[in-house]
């Protein structure tokens, strides 16, 4: 059983009734804003909430954790795609208390994988995929350290403009409560 017809079918009356009509923006944050967060249930309205941030105001980049891993992965491209081409001029990087991905690690999932039902010809391909595969599936320990490591990623990036202001944050998931862990005073 999955969701999607009743997706489906809600989405159908949604565009029907015009419901989408509050929402209407431009693909340009209004607020000139680049916010990358966690994908935590807890904050897909908590957060916006709490930052006075609404429909078309930021362009706002999720993975687990809310991180820049590497100057070249996924995230760190979508903020260069923010910056260059959708015009955001600030960033804010937020990780969260009581994150899953602290104290992640890597050859615990994969044992959670195993139970799950992964076979071992699954796992060796992966394996011989991805020679870190255990440490590239790690989560952090401490979310402010992970949050400075992001910032300093991002400003030390030969493709970021310096003018950029670049912030980190951790937000509480239950009150929205902002700690400012890195404030870029440009
Ligand atoms: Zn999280």
């Amino acid at each position: 059983m999955t969701q999607l017809k009743e997706i489906l079918s809600y989405n159908e009356a949604f565009v029907k009734n015009e419901e989408y009509k509050p929402y209407e923006t431009s693909k340009f944050p209004n607020k000139e804003l680049a916010i990358v967060t966690c994908m935590d249930t807890r904050l897909i309205e908590l957060l916006p909430k709490a930052l006075n941030i609404h429909n078309g105001d930021a362009k706002m980049i999720k993975n687990a954790g809310g991180m820049i891993e590497t100057p070249y992965d996924s995230a760190m491209k979508s903020l260069l795609v923010a910056i260059y081409e959708l015009k955001a001029r600030e960033v804010l990087i937020i990780g969260h208390h009581k994150c899953g991905m602290i104290g992640l690690k890597g050859e615990n999932m994969i044992e959670h994988m195993k139970e799950q039902g992964l076979n071992e010809t699954s796992l060796n391909h992966a394996k011989s995929e991805n020679d870190h595969l255990e440490t590239w599936l790690n989560g952090f320990g401490s979310v402010e350290e992970r949050v400075k490591k992001s910032v300093e990623t991002v400003k030390n990036h030969p493709l970021m403009p310096r003018d950029i202001p670049v912030h980190g944050l951790v937000i509480c998931p239950e009150t929205g409560k902002l700690d400012l862990v890195v404030e870029d005073n440009k």
